[in-house]
């Protein structure tokens, strides 16, 4: 498998339809680094697998959805750094296989199917100690790949911003990302993380937790815009498919329609409505995800048909 360039992941200057004040929006093209492993979730795994290594695990575990993308890129990461991989997945198994889990399992990923109420349980003691019993001395990544190793990778992605910015802008699912990037810029910009979930109040606090657990400063540059989750996680709208069709064919970059093409119609309308002062940098972090596109496609096709449809 193809080997990570961290030097793919430019800063490029976009369009948005919002041009108001002079704001200027350039776009970190983390999704660039390698065609599997993109965006945000190299540096997620980057320590922890560095870690494994050490302690000589031949087994990386984890867990998430059907459709997950930490699930897609800890399979081709595991085949890449030459370890084995499980993935426990959440709810009841589907045959034939999405086009994420089959790419999983063609990368060597073992999948185990785990009803919603037991996976739940993920990270109570006993269910660790279960896991242990059944699958022996393999290294746990919790959901979303967030830990104190994660924060540490992604405090690393600033490294490759080539511009000067005032605002920094990130999608949230689990907040590691948003937490290392918060720990690692150390020098007061304001740093915004876009919700992709519906119910994402506690986020804050969460993240606040792992910032006190990996840094001794406190940090009050940075905070949680909920408004742009579309109705919830993977909740999708023909006005956000528009949107992104949009920006694909006046910028010439996909956006995923989880978090980058939610974080990026935010930040179009924070600008259309004038949040940001003038002459305002802004640098959004593209976290990759489009390996989802191929899981959303009847989702799109039904949203299409049904509001299409004569017969309501
Ligand atoms: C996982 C993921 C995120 C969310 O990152 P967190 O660190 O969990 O907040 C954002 N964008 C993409 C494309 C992702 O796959």
């Amino acid at each position: 498998m193809q080997s990570i360039n961290i030097n793919n992941a430019i800063t490029q200057k976009v369009f948005l339809p919002a041009t108001n004040n002079n704001v200027e929006v350039y776009l970190q093209r983390e999704d660039l680094i390698h065609p599997f492993i993109s965006g945000n979730k190299y540096y997620k795994l980057k320590y922890n697998l560095e870690k494994a290594k050490k302690e000589n695990k031949e087994t990386i575990l984890t867990f998430g959805g059907a459709y997950s993308n930490h699930i897609y890129a800890v399979s081709a990461a595991a085949k890449l750094f030459g370890f084995k991989s499980i993935g426990i997945i959440r709810g009841e198994e589907y045959k034939p296989l999405n086009p994420t889990l089959q790419f999983a399992v063609d990368n060597g990923m073992t999948l185990y199917y785990l009803d919603r109420k037991s996976y739940r349980n993920r990270t109570d003691k006993n269910f660790r100690e279960d896991i242990a019993k059944q699958f022996g001395d393999v290294y746990i990544l919790p959901e979303g790949g967030t830990n104190e190793l994660a924060l540490k990778g992604t405090g690393e992605i600033l490294q490759n911003i080539k511009t000067d910015f005032d605002y920094l802008c990130v999608p949230v699912g689990s907040g590691g990302t948003l937490a290392g990037l918060i720990t690692g810029l150390n020098n007061g910009k304001k740093v915004i993380g876009f919700s992709s979930l519906k119910d994402g109040k506690y986020l804050s606090a969460m993240i606040r937790e792992l910032i006190s657990n990996s840094s001794i400063r406190k940090f009050d540059n940075w905070k949680i815009n909920h408004d742009y989750h579309f109705g919830g996680f993977a909740k999708i709208s023909r006005e956000l498919i528009e949107f992104v069709n949009c920006f694909k064919k006046n910028n010439n970059i996909q956006l995923d329609l989880i978090y980058n093409g939610k974080m990026i119609y935010g930040i179009n309308d924070m600008i259309s409505k004038k949040y940001f002062p003038s002459n305002s940098r802004i640098v959004a972090i593209h976290t990759g995800g489009l390996q989802g596109l191929a899981g959303m496609k009847s989702k799109i096709e039904k949203l299409y048909k049904s509001s299409y449809s004569p017969f309501k």
